[in-house]
């Protein structure tokens, strides 16, 4: 009767995989209402991360990238850097569409506020003398099959 007879793997295991199903799904059960942590992140459009804000409010539940399959990380292609326009919106439009197989959604994660279930994309651009975190609400009514 010992009380650690298994370690759970999840909390180092890396984010899983969600494909548009799944996010549609997750976009449809997340709440209108978001709460006070959430309030700085209220933003249609790709935004900076703010200053100061607390990022353990919220929890990372899965990657928009797909996944190299296992054994096969080697010959993984690298996530396409194009982005996906086809209303003329660019990369901070408030209305651009949420293009999964495009940039920068290939290499985003989707959060979750801890309080309020709110969802977010964030990913990390990297310049030659910057990195600079951003941030955008996940609304699902701008999610795209953006095919292959
Ligand atoms: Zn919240």
């Amino acid at each position: 009767m010992s009380k650690n007879s298994s370690i759970s793997s999840s909390e180092t295991a890396p984010p899983p995989h969600l494909d548009l199903a799944t996010l549609r799904a997750l976009g449809a059960a997340a709440p209108a209402q978001d709460c006070e942590a959430c309030v700085p992140l209220r933003q249609p459009g790709w935004e900076s991360l703010p200053a100061g804000f607390d990022h353990r409010s919220l929890l990372c539940i899965g990657n928009l990238a797909t996944p190299a399959r296992d054994g096969d990380e080697e010959n993984a292609t690298e996530p396409t850097t194009r982005e996906y326009h086809p209303q003329g919106t660019h990369l901070w439009s408030e209305r651009a569409p949420i293009a999964p197989r495009h940039a920068p959604y290939n290499r985003s994660q989707l959060w979750q506020s801890r309080c309020c279930g709110r969802l977010f994309l964030r990913y990390t651009e990297y310049g030659g003398y910057y990195q600079d975190e951003r941030i955008r609400w996940f609304d699902p009514g701008l999610l795209v099959d953006d095919g292959c």
